[in-house]
C-alpha cells in the first residue's frame, strides 16, 4: 500500500516512546536469526516481495469467511519477521486473496472497508516492513472503483489486489471497465492473484494426484486472464494500466509466441487484433511479473521475454513455495548489477513508493 507519511511518522514516534520508557529495563536477549542483508556489488539493496499473503479476520467474518492458515495472521509477526530476515526479504507487500466476490454489495461494502482500514494499521505498525496492496469489491465495479479511489487518495494506497476472474466473468469483461479507468487514472499498481480454474473444477479434468487445482490451475488461470486483457483490448483500451501477474504470469511467457503465431495463422478467427504483437504486450511496461518461476534457467527464459524491468521478487509467504527467491535473483545467469537491483526491490520500490 504504503500508508502516507503522516501515519508513517506517528508510527514511528510511537515506537520511539515505547523505546525511550523501557529504557530502564534489562533488554530481553534477541533470540532470532540475524537478518540476511542483501548486497550488490558492494551495495546494500533493499529487497520487496510483491507476492506475500495475510488475512483480516474481522473482515472474513463479515461473510463467514475461515481464516485459511494460521501463517496468513498478523496479529503477531514475529514468525513472518523471521522468515523475511532468513529470507533477506526487507519489505512485503501484503495482499489478500479475494474470497468475497460472491458477496452481496452491503456485505462486501463492510467487508473492504474494514478490511482495508485494517491493513492500514498493520502496515502502520510497522512501516519499514510491510506495505499492502488495498481491496476491492470488483464484483460491483463501480463500488470498486470509488474503493480505489478512497483506498488511494485517503488511506495512502499505491496498489490494489484482483483475483484472476471475478465470480466467473473475465476481468476483461467490459462491465470491469470502470474499475480499471479507475486504476489508470490513480497510477496504481494492481496485483493480480489466481484463485484456480474454479469452471474446469466441476468437469473433474483436476481431480486426482497432483494438486492439479492448485499446480496448474492457478498459472492456466492467470494465462486465460492475461491473454484476454490483451486479446479483448483491455490494455489496448487503458495504456497507462500496470498490472502484476502472480507465478511468473503462468504459462503466458512460456509459449507466448503462439499468440502472435495464432495472429498469423487464423486471421479471420481471432477477431479484431490488439493493437501490437501479443507478445509486446509482455515487455511494454504494462504488465509486470513476479519471479515465482523455481530455477534460475526459468527466470533467465521469462526475462528473456519481458525484459528485466517488468520483474519482482514474490515468495507466496506463508505458503512454502520457495524460501530461496534472493538467491534465485543472484543465481540468474546473464544480469547486470543494476537488473538484480531492479529486480529484488528497485522497480517495486519505484512501483509502489517505498522509500530506497
Ligand atoms: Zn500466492
Amino acid at each position: 500500500m504504503p500508508i502516507d507519511g503522516s501515519l508513517m511518522a506517528s508510527a514511528m514516534a510511537g515506537l520511539a516512546f515505547v523505546g525511550c520508557a523501557m529504557g530502564s529495563i534489562a533488554p530481553t536477549p534477541d533470540t532470532r536469526p540475524k537478518r540476511r542483508e542483501v548486497v550488490v556489488n558492494g551495495r546494500r539493496v533493499k529487497t520487496i516481495d510483491v507476492h506475500a499473503h495475510c488475512i483480516v479476520p474481522k473482515a472474513a467474518a463479515v461473510i463467514g469467511h475461515p481464516l485459511e492458515a494460521p501463517g496468513l495472521m498478523m496479529d503477531d509477526t514475529s514468525v513472518r519477521l523471521a522468515a523475511m530476515d532468513a529470507q533477506g526479504i526487507d519489505v512485503e507487500a501484503l495482499s489478500i486473496n479475494p474470497f468475497w466476490y460472491r458477496a452481496e454489495r452491503d456485505a462486501a461494502a463492510e467487508l473492504i472497508k474494514i478490511q482495508n482500514e485494517t491493513l492500514v494499521e498493520f502496515c502502520a505498525a510497522s512501516p519499514d516492513r510491510f506495505v499492502a496492496f488495498a481491496t476491492a469489491s470488483l464484483q460491483y465495479p463501480e463500488l470498486a472503483a470509488e474503493q480505489v479511489e478512497y483506498a488511494v487518495k485517503k488511506l495512502g494506497f499505491k496498489g490494489v489486489g484482483v483475483g484472476g476472474s471475478v465470480a466467473g466473468e473475465e476481468l476483461a469483461n467490459p462491465r470491469f471497465h470502470p474499475f480499471w479507468k479507475k486504476c489508470e487514472e490513480l497510477g496504481v499498481l494492481v496485483f493480480m492473484h489466481p484463485l484456480g480454474t474454479r469452471e474446469l473444477e466441476p468437469s473433474g479434468r483436476l481431480d486426482g494426484s497432483g494438486l492439479l487445482t492448485n499446480t496448474i490451475g492457478n498459472p492456466l488461470e492467470t494465462t486465460i486472464a492475461l491473454s484476454h486483457l490483451i486479446f479483448e483490448g483491455t490494455l489496448d483500451r487503458f495504456p497507462g494500466l500496470k498490472i502484476c501477474a502472480s507465478h511468473g504470469g503462468g504459462f503466458l511467457p512460456s509459449y507466448a509466441n503462439r499468440s502472435d503465431a495464432v495472429t498469423r495463422t487464423f486471421p479471420n478467427r481471432v477477431g479484431p487484433l490488439p493493437k501490437k504483437a501479443p507478445t509486446a504486450y509482455l515487455r511494454d511496461g504494462q504488465l509486470f511479473f513476479d519471479t515465482i518461476v523455481f530455477t534460475p534457467e526459468a527466470l533467465r527464459h521469462l526475462i528473456a521475454e519481458t525484459g528485466s524491468g517488468q520483474i519482482m521478487v514474490g515468495t507466496d509467504y506463508p505458503f512454502p513455495w520457495t524460501s530461496t527467491e534472493v538467491d534465485l535473483v543472484m543465481n540468474t545467469p546473464g544480469l547486470t548489477d543494476d537488473e538484480r537491483i531492479a529486480i529484488l526491490g528497485g522497480t517495486a520500490a519505484r512501483l509502489l513508493g517505498i522509500p530506497t
